[in-house]
């Protein structure tokens, strides 16, 4: 006989969505010590189970023929049903910066080498409360889509402190610039002194700089659910890696340090790649944008410009990165636009996974990234957002909405599925985070993030369609559960 174990509480919906299994009409999970326990079927689970006063799961009849000890006692469990909704794992946003979300509706003219420069300058006057300040406003827009783990490329580190202390899921890679050789070592050496100190140093200061972004923004109340950086790190809820900007901002001896060292800590390498038109001309054969931008930077001469690593040196980016052997399987690279069908193949035969982040693209005028040639090179893709500064929200569903459908605008025949959009977003994103046992899918002993959406008003054969719901129904968020802990108060 099943007895689920004590603290199990069960949750129903329209749709059940384990992601690994087909879609359950009607279904239920069990959580039970913050994983999935199990997931039923409406038969066998009412073959078990009675509802009582709508909130508690009472187990019946077979429990005496088990023979059990415990035969005579009652056992009752929290029972919610979400009615016409979708239970599903998790969303899992593989590209942000969750530090500049406070920069919403930033810069919408420039693209671009001049979108970061002013963003630079936006930024420099910022403490690092004011960092974390806008970090929590992004997390507050994650949770309220249904997302329960982010990839975030993060300039100061204060994102993983925000990341920990809301219970969200992360993956934080410390940015880290540097495009002259010979400072390769010492940049290296800063950097590991930071991550250090990100580990060590948690005094929250208010944030003075910002005016209150965080309230403006939220659209649903995250909770502090959390803990400190240090116990998150250690139970596993977020890591810390390394994100080395991009190959033009950083020179690949720089680049091979960080790559052996996230290789030593068995975690990914976080990287833009050929974003722009100009990124890859510059590599290609110089481009003046590109150096004009360069020798905007504080410190730059014109000769050091002109020595950079890679500029005109006829190879693409991909290649470049290639020729110092730091393309592989640890790689996520973000936004891939700019890419012949050599880049291509290596991205494809280094199993290279791209971090698809089209809304940004488009925002920062860099164009379309070649999906369907990257699936077919059999390159494993997921949905980025990139930050608010370049993007309207931090939801990976519009993000995908947005995906799917440019692709179709531009390609009628080519008609991505939304079941294959939200497997990309779920269990996909988790195989590429190396992390395909852990979250994922609603797999028993995995553990218990889950989204629960409820369903737009839809005509009844709509109803037969959760993966087109989720994807293009604009769906609101119900609940949200990392390890089986609630993470939002949907009462706000
Ligand atoms: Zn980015």
């Amino acid at each position: 006989m099943l007895i689920p174990p004590d603290g199990t509480r069960f949750l129903s919906a329209r749709w059940l969505l384990p992601v690994e299994g087909k879609p359950v009409p009607f279904g239920v999970v069990a959580i039970s010590s913050g994983k999935i326990w199990r997931t039923f079927q409406k038969e066998e689970f009412e073959s078990l189970f009675q509802v009582k006063r709508g909130n508690m799961a009472v187990l019946v009849g077979s429990v005496a023929s088990a023979g059990s000890d415990e035969a005579d006692g009652v056992f009752e469990y929290p029972f919610e049903d979400f009615g016409l909704s979708i239970i599903l794992p998790g969303l899992i946003n593989l590209h942000a910066h969750l530090e500049y979300s406070a920069l919403r509706c930033f810069n919408t003219e420039d693209i671009l080498f001049d979108w970061i420069k002013s963003l630079m300058c936006n930024v420099r006057s910022w403490t690092e409360a004011d960092f974390r300040s806008s970090a929590r406003s992004g997390l507050r827009w994650l949770a309220a889509s249904g997302t329960t783990c982010v990839v975030d490329s993060s300039y100061t580190g204060q994102a993983a402190h925000a990341i920990a202390e809301c219970g969200l899921r992360g993956v934080v890679g410390l940015e880290l610039f540097g495009s002259a050789e010979k400072q390769a070592q010492n940049i290296w050496g800063r950097w590991l002194e930071k991550r250090e100190s990100l580990l060590t140093a948690n005094q929250e200061t208010e944030a003075a700089g910002l005016p209150r972004a965080e309230a403006a923004h939220a659209t649903q109340a995250c909770l502090r659910a959390g803990s400190s950086l240090a116990q998150a790190l250690d139970d596993g809820r977020v890591s810390l890696t390394v994100a080395p900007h991009a190959p033009y901002t950083v020179c690949p001896s720089l680049m091979r340090l960080a790559v052996d060292w996230a290789q030593s800590q068995n975690q990914p390498v976080l990287v833009h790649l050929s974003e722009s038109k100009n990124e890859r001309d510059w590599f290609c054969r110089g481009d003046a944008i590109l150096d004009a931008f360069f020798l905007g930077l504080p410190g730059s001469a014109r000769e050091d410009v002109a020595s950079l690593s890679g500029r005109a040196g006829g190879l693409s980016p991909v290649r470049h990165l290639s020729r110092h052997n730091l393309l592989g399987p640890w790689l996520i690279a973000a936004h891939c636009v700019h890419l012949d069908d050599e880049d291509i193949a290596l991205l494809g035969s280094n199993q290279v996974k791209v971090a698809h982040c089209p809304r940004s693209n488009a925002r920062l005028g860099n164009g379309m990234a070649p999906i369907g040639k990257l699936l077919a090179a059999g390159v494993e893709l997921g949905f980025g957002t990139d930050s608010a500064a370049s993007c309207d929200d931090l939801d990976v569903l519009s993000e995908a909405r947005f995906a799917w459908n440019l692709q179709r605008a531009v390609n009628p025949s080519n008609l991505l599925s939304a079941q294959n959009a939200i497997w990309r977003l779920t269990q996909g994103a988790a195989e590429i985070l190396g992390l395909g046992d852990v979250i994922g899918s609603l797999k028993e002993g995995k553990a218990a993030d889950i989204a629960i959406f409820a369903i737009p008003e839809v005509h009844a054969s709509a109803l037969e369609r959760p993966f087109d719901l989720l994807v293009y129904g604009k769906p609101r968020l119900c609940d949200l559960y990392v390890n089986g802990r609630k993470v939002v108060n949907k009462d706000v």
